[in-house]
């Protein structure tokens, strides 16, 4: 049992292993909860079966074990919750936030840089055609900035903000934004602790989160927001399984930390200080408490 409300998670897509960019967005949320005597949950996103690597699910969470990130209870699976994505559609359809759009990628970027509500005007025009659709967003709520503790106030690009994103896509599968803000609310997640790389997609969330907040149904209250550094390659581009970023080396643990530790902007004792992964993961949470719990507009995370 956490002695605290906190309740943070880990959320890897089963698209390849974990390498040292997404080892450093498990340990900065493991820290995090850790720090506040937290939960720290582990959540599979496996909805999206054309990117999905054979067997990267069980590796991830085998390198987790192996890097002494030991999560509570048990790990969850996106392709196990699909009446609960159904559940919230219904909702948002039920009050009319939910409509059909027919157009294709290029069609889209033809017209705009971003989506610019085309078909929710047009609905009846189209309900004959027989092109597959996605299901967007009527957004009512657009997140125009919000803060985060490492970054002070977050400001988005505007016109981003107010797009009615997609909660399903053409194909058929869940969009991310949907799965991801009904199970962190399913789940009682507090903090969101996550990469850089995900900052429009956590202002996307707050608007699906405000927005079924003003159902009414069942306010929760939004998640606080902390993005973490990135971890960049030689070649200047960030580490990524799309970059075909290494996957760890599973030999060696302790290294893979102290590396992930650093990048996260802590400063350890040099790696031979350490004799072991238990020793260096005490100390990153000591010296995470000191200088990342708080909220802090000046010091970059
Ligand atoms: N599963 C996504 C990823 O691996 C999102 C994680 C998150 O929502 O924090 O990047």
């Amino acid at each position: 049992e956490s002695l605290s409300d906190y309740r943070g998670r880990f959320a890897p897509s089963p698209s390849g292993p974990l390498h040292a960019g997404s080892l450093v967005a498990a340990l900065g949320s493991y820290l995090d909860a850790r720090a506040h005597a937290g939960t720290w949950l582990v959540r599979i996103e496996d909805i999206d079966p054309p990117r999905e690597v054979a067997g990267a699910a069980d590796t991830i969470l085998r390198q987790l074990e192996n890097h002494g990130l030991h999560w509570d209870g048990q790990v969850t699976w996106q392709h196990q919750h699909g009446a609960r994505y159904q559940a919230v559609l219904e909702q948002l359809t039920q009050h009319e936030f939910v409509y059909r759009c027919h157009c294709t990628r290029a069609e889209i970027k033809a017209r705009a840089p971003h989506y610019d509500g085309f078909c929710r005007t047009r609905q009846s025009s189209v309900l004959t055609s027989s092109r597959r659709f996605a299901l967007r967003l009527h957004n009512t709520q657009p997140v125009t900035s919000f803060q985060d503790r490492f970054h002070g106030e977050v400001i988005c690009e505007t016109a981003l903000a107010h797009e009615d994103f997609v909660l399903r896509r053409r194909d058929g599968l869940w969009a991310y934004q949907l799965a991801v803000v009904a199970d962190d609310r399913a789940e009682g997640i507090t903090h969101l602790v996550r990469g850089e790389d995900l900052l429009h997609a956590s202002a996307w969330q707050l608007t699906l989160w405000r927005q079924l907040n003003a159902l009414g149904a069942s306010t929760v209250p939004l998640p606080h927001l902390a993005h973490l550094p990135l971890v960049y390659g030689p070649d200047g581009r960030k580490l990524s399984k799309q970059n075909h970023a290494p996957a760890l080396d599973e030999t060696k643990p302790l290294e893979n930390l102290y590396y992930a530790v650093q990048a996260l902007r802590l400063v350890p004792e040099p790696l031979h200080a350490y004799s072991d992964i238990d020793e260096l993961l005490t100390h990153a949470q000591a010296l995470w408490s000191q200088t990342k719990t708080t909220e802090n507009k000046t010091q970059q995370g």
